[in-house]
């Protein structure tokens, strides 16, 4: 038998955390043959009900789940983890604006960045699901120097999800038969949504989105702002933020990246978007974490490379470069 896999979750009694941690356990994020132990992570205020979480997960009686720690304690939380899911920040709430709670988050991923250094097993992979989210991994690779910085990233699965089923909607086809869209840059409503390579397999074989949605119109406009607006959606319909999809897609994202993305079925195979640090690929400055397509091959990812980027796009990656250049910035200026 396998040996078991320590998983941190930060901000577990939150919702997106109460959705994960069983998925965790069923074996959705690393297989149905890998047992897990959690380590469950949350502020003092929420120790009661993270011990509740941690009574229920109990209860569930998982036969993959080999042990539950729930604590405050942030270094006993990283001892030894080989995956770090970052739930956990500060929430912008109504009335607030990002630059409100970029002073809190970015101190909160310092502090979380120098506990996984310090403790964590040291090829430990990291998710940062709360928000910003690629600026709050900016933060936690900066200040966790001495984890490879490929083994930081952010999550835009849940976006690139939602764009899949966007197209499948139109076409009524079931979302596993359409691939390769893209979220290019920020997990934020600058994010772009691209159709341009994505396909869609039919009974009369594979084509192009573009070929076979003749609208145009749509594809430029509608796909993309309910795409980038489907969470308000969310809220206004739920009261409450998405959760259950988050939490899905984050195991998504962990799946494809420790076990691979699906085997090549063109030249390019099938991708998928993470949040990753640029290396300049695409015109992209180096040292923003930013959402690009990759293929993942033995635990880690590459960019996929040598996609034409036409004038429409070019203009919709740098507005989102853009805005994550100057989150950077404010980010840099909450450490002074
Ligand atoms: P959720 O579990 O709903 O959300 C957690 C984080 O995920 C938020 O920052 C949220 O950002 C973000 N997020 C990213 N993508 C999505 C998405 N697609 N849909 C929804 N959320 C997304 O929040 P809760 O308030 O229920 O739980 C947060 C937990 O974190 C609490 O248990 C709290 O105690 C803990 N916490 C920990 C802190 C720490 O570690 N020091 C500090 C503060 C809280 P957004 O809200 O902007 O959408």
């Amino acid at each position: 038998a396998k040996n078991p896999v320590r998983v941190l979750v930060t901000g577990a009694a939150g919702q997106i955390g109460y959705a994960l941690v069983p998925m965790i356990a069923r074996g959705a994020m690393l297989g149905l043959d890998q047992p897990v132990i959690l380590h469950m992570l949350d502020i003092e205020l929420a120790a009661e009900a993270l011990n509740g979480v941690k009574m229920e997960l109990i209860d569930a009686a998982f036969p993959l789940l080999k042990g539950v720690a729930a604590t405050t304690d942030v270094a006993e939380a990283c001892k030894d983890v080989n995956i770090a899911v970052m739930v956990g920040g500060f929430p912008c709430k109504e009335g607030m604006e990002r630059k409100d709670v970029m002073p809190k988050n970015v101190l909160i991923y310092k502090a979380q960045a120098s506990a996984l250094e310090k403790h964590a097993a040291p090829d430990c992979k990291v998710l940062v699901v709360a928000n910003p989210a690629n600026t709050n991994a900016l933060i936690l690779k900066e200040f966790a120097p001495s984890i490879p910085g490929k083994n930081i990233t952010c999550l835009t699965r849940l976006d690139h999800n939602r764009a899949l089923n966007q197209i499948s909607e139109r076409l009524d086809v079931h979302v596993s038969n359409v691939k390769n869209v893209i979220i290019w840059g920020n997990h934020s409503s600058t994010q772009y949504p691209d159709v341009n390579c994505a396909t869609v397999t039919t009974s009369r074989g594979k084509k192009f989105v573009r070929e076979i949605v003749a609208d145009d119109k749509w594809l430029n406009s509608e796909f993309i702002t309910t795409v980038q607006q489907r969470g308000d959606a969310i809220i206004k319909a739920r009261k409450l933020s998405s959760a259950l999809s988050a939490a899905s897609s984050a195991c998504d994202h962990i799946r494809d990246w420790v076990l691979g993305t699906p085997k090549v079925e063109n030249c390019l195979g099938t991708w998928v978007s993470m949040g990753v640090y640029s290396d300049g690929s695409y015109g992209i400055q180096e040292g923003l974490i930013y959402s690009f397509p990759v293929t993942c091959k033995k635990g880690e990812w590459s960019i996929v490379q040598g996609l034409k980027i036409d004038e429409f796009s070019r203009a919709k990656m740098d507005a989102t470069a853009n805005e994550l250049a100057e989150e950077k910035s404010l980010a840099y200026s909450c450490l002074n």
